[in-house]
């Protein structure tokens, strides 16, 4: 009876470490799923904050970090 307890405590370790082992791969593909590509910032012409070049707004002297400030330094 005691040898088949050990047994079944050993099948048990092997069985968490093995299911352990396959999760792994599977977390790591999630995480670099989950980062973000990097994105290129512009800098604001008029208050020079950084911001994402899909969020920032072109004007005719360069780009702005929002309509107000588009308007601001271009009128
Ligand atoms: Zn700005």
């Amino acid at each position: 009876m005691k040898f088949f307890l050990i047994l079944v405590v050993v099948l048990a370790g092997i069985w968490l470490w093995r299911s352990n082992r396959q999760a792994d791969p599977k977390l790591r593909q999630q995480n670099t799923k989950a980062a973000a590509p990097p994105l290129d910032m512009v800098r604001c012409a008029l208050c020079e904050v950084h911001v994402p070049s899909v969020d920032a707004v072109a004007g005719e002297k360069g780009v702005y970090c929002c309509i107000d400030h588009l308007h601001r330094a271009e009128s």
